[in-house]
């Protein structure tokens, strides 16, 4: 890794039981495309600017009887080398020469649940599923995926964010002028 493309910067780490969003870190687990854990710890960690607009979507997702449930945030380069590793394809994953938005910790892929039961809304496809159905104005979903889709869309939107075409669970702040961050920005997932 060239060093001198990345910016150490302190994280803000998503806590569940202080900020009222839910974490479930997919490569923490196996339950991921590549199989395996790719982290060690299971944290969710942006930039500063980042945690407040995803603190944002939570508020406006919370009165209608929302939750926000995060996949990943802040991926360190070293785990984007291995997603790259797995599936060189730069339409579905950003290659690492470039660098992707997660490594910039302005990137979150994330649903959203029911508040009162916490079960995750029915968007048609699995988080990561690499397929045309998972872009966002898919039509081969059901009619009630596509209207939770532009529910989702529609708040992340409200709170500032962007969204790119082909991933209906992927969101970013605009901008770019992010610099990529280093793999020790604290708290990180894979140290
Ligand atoms: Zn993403």
């Amino acid at each position: 890794m060239d060093a001198e493309r990345f910016t150490r910067l302190s994280l803000v780490e998503i806590d569940p039981a202080h900020d009222g969003i839910l974490i479930e870190p997919a490569y923490a687990t196996a339950n991921n495309v590549t199989g395996r854990a790719i982290y060690r710890n299971a944290v969710c960690c942006l930039r500063p600017e980042a945690c407040d607009a995803l603190l944002r979507a939570a508020a406006l997702a919370r009165p209608i009887g929302y939750g926000i449930l995060i996949f990943d945030a802040f991926r360190p380069q070293k785990a984007q080398e291995i997603l790259w590793a797995f599936n060189p394809d730069p339409a579905q994953v950003a290659d690492p020469a470039t660098g992707s938005n997660h490594t910039r910790g302005i990137a979150v892929d994330l649903t959203l649940v029911d508040a009162a039961t916490g079960r995750p809304l029915d968007m048609g496809t699995g988080f990561d599923a690499f397929c045309k159905e998972s872009y966002h104005a898919s039509t081969a979903v059901s009619a009630e995926a596509q209207a939770n889709r532009f529910l989702l869309l529609g708040l992340m939107t409200a709170a500032g964010w962007n969204h790119i075409e082909s991933e209906w669970w992927h969101y970013q702040l605009p901008g770019a002028d992010w610099p990529l961050l280093s793999d020790d920005s604290a708290p990180a997932p894979m140290m």
